[in-house]
C-alpha cells in the first residue's frame, strides 16, 4: 500500500507533515480547510544501509531493520528505498623494491589489487611487455603461481 504524505500549512504558518496509507496512489482529496498551501505526495523511506532492508514488529512499533528506523504502522518492504552506501574499496598496491644488479638504483614493482594489474620502474618491463623478472616474481607471491 502506497504511503501519502501530506503537508500543510497551519494556522501559524508552519508546515505540517502527515504521512498515511491509502489503497491507491491516486489519492483526491478536499483542500478546503487545509489553508491555502497543500502538497500531497506519495512516500518512500530511505534505507541507507549496505545490508537490504527488512521491517520489523517490536513492541507495537514498526521498524526497518537493520538500523532501527521506525516507520508507520503497515509499511512494506515496497515503501523503502534501499540506498546502498558507496563502499570505499580502495586497497592499498603491494610494493615491492628490488635493487638493480648493475648500478644500485632500486626498481619499484607494483601490483594493484583493485585493477589486478602490475607494474615495474626496471628497463626490462618494456622489452618483456610488462612481464619482467620483478612482476613474475610478485605475481608468484601474489598468486601462488
Ligand atoms: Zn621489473
Amino acid at each position: 500500500m502506497p504511503i501519502i504524505e501530506f503537508s500543510n500549512l497551519n494556522k501559524y504558518g508552519n508546515i505540517r507533515t502527515r504521512r498515511f496509507y491509502h489503497p491507491t496512489t491516486n489519492y483526491g482529496l478536499n483542500p478546503e480547510g487545509f489553508g491555502p498551501w497543500v502538497v500531497v505526495k506519495l512516500h518512500k523511506y530511505e534505507h541507507n544501509h549496505v545490508l537490504p532492508p527488512c521491517i520489523m514488529k517490536l513492541s507495537g512499533k514498526t521498524y526497518i531493520m537493520p538500523g532501527f528506523q521506525e516507520v508507520i504502522e503497515g509499511t512494506t518492504l515496497n515503501d523503502v528505498k534501499h540506498i546502498k552506501p558507496k563502499l570505499k574499496k580502495r586497497t592499498k598496491p603491494i610494493v615491492v623494491q628490488t635493487p638493480s644488479s648493475t648500478d644500485g638504483i632500486m626498481y619499484e614493482t607494483k601490483y594493484h589489487p583493485d585493477s589486478g594489474r602490475y607494474a615495474c620502474t626496471c628497463p626490462g618491463v618494456w622489452r618483456s611487455n610488462n612481464n619482467c623478472k620483478h612482476i613474475k616474481k610478485l605475481r608468484i607471491e601474489v598468486n601462488g603461481k
